[in-house]
């Protein structure tokens, strides 16, 4: 097939993969202009809609910030701040400024002590040596956080442009997507002028005259769950809502499962309560230690899922870490799902996840 390549944005048109950068559908290709779907939505609805890469390729293509002298807008899901967190983006951007964006926050309990949160991202970022300018919180789908967010970009950019960077599924479309309603004026830009970048696969959204808001495509890191499960499965366990903690008081020598994803078994201890934070509609089952793998084998799917039928075919097998903890209120994250606090400590646990997946072990921030 002949090359033809975006007017909008530059990327290579395919029209095999529907998720990946440069998708038009067959049909249009014949017409004097071609664009991608994700720059046709731009034009004709003011709506990005978010295209998948490689780590590779997304790295070979945003190595071009690092040579403007733009700013840098990290957004991740706070919600899954291991598998969001762009560990290579000191590699790819060199020594430019980064605002680090928690989004979702909606999600998380009212009792959420922000000044915690903040300060356990800010060291999330330094070891990832992602050096920031300043952590924002911020909920795109209800709003909170924007105005001081915008603020700081204003401030931040000094004039220039604007790269937003996430991992997929991290709201960066829903994100924009606010952006551009709230920016007087853009919209008639947007409709009316054809995106001056060629950059490949970035799109350009007018701030003003001189500079824009720059949407990169979304990394797909292997570490999100999201890309082993079927989206019946991703609707039901990303939360959409305040999360309900949900307190069990368990002796040593019994497990949870969080539907047939995960599971914790409480190895060693006195009894003590776990509190389970996951999204409300994903069922948590008790059982006893050594009954553990046979409800699994047997009920995969069943009693214990998701997985359903369609995940069980994607899901890498369960693997399992154990830790000692001995601290007060430390919390035990399974990336993407959620995260048990032990508010008691002194407990030795085994975390069982998808493979590639990986647990984690934090301070609790509520
Ligand atoms: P993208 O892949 O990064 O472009 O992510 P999307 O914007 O498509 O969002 C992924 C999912 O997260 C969707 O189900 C959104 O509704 C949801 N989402 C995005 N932002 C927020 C938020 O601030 N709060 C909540 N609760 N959900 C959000």
């Amino acid at each position: 097939m002949e090359k033809i390549y975006c007017q909008g944005c530059g990327a290579l048109i395919q029209s095999t993969n529907p998720d990946e950068v440069g998708y038009t559908p067959k049909s249009t290709l014949d017409k004097d202009t071609v664009l991608c779907k994700r720059c046709f939505r731009l034009k004709h609805y003011n709506e990005i809609q978010d295209v998948a890469m490689t780590d590779d390729d997304f790295l070979t293509m945003v190595s071009q910030i690092r040579d403007t002298d733009g700013l840098v807008v990290h957004l991740i899901d706070i919600f899954d701040v291991n598998g969001s967190m762009i560990k290579s983006l000191p590699r790819i951007i060199g020594n430019k400024s980064v605002l680090l964006v928690g989004n979702k926050i909606d999600l998380l309990p009212k009792s959420t002590n922000k000044r915690k949160l903040t300060q356990w991202l800010q060291t999330a970022a330094n070891e990832a040596g992602i050096k920031v300018e300043g952590i924002y919180l911020i909920s795109s789908v209800k709003g909170y956080g924007l105005a001081e967010l915008t603020e700081a970009i204003e401030k931040y950019r000094n004039k220039n442009d604007v790269y937003i960077v996430g991992t997929t599924n991290v709201g960066k479309s829903t994100f924009i997507n606010r952006l551009i309603q709230q920016s007087n004026g853009v919209n008639d830009v947007i409709t009316t002028s054809y995106f001056p970048g060629t950059t490949l696969g970035f799109i350009e959204i007018p701030l003003d005259r001189d500079t824009s808001i720059i949407d990169t495509p979304g990394i797909v890191n292997k570490q999100q769950i999201a890309h082993y499960i079927s989206d019946n499965d991703l609707k039901l366990i990303t939360p959409n809502k305040e999360i309900k903690p949900r307190v069990y008081q368990l002796n040593d020598q019994q497990t949870l499962y969080f539907g047939g994803l995960a599971r914790l078994d409480f190895v060693k201890g006195e009894r003590q309560s776990f509190v389970c934070y996951f999204s409300n509609d994903l069922s948590i089952h008790r059982t006893k230690l050594e009954k553990a793998d046979q409800l699994l084998s047997e009920h995969k799917g069943g009693l214990l899922s998701p997985p359903d039928d369609k995940s069980i075919e994607t899901l890498p097998r369960l693997t399992e870490s154990t830790y000692r903890i001995t601290d007060k209120q430390t919390d035990i994250v399974f990336p993407g799902l959620g995260w048990v606090t032990i508010p008691t400590g002194n407990v030795t646990v085994a975390a069982h996840s998808p493979k590639d997946v990986n647990v984690s072990i934090r301070r609790s921030f509520l």
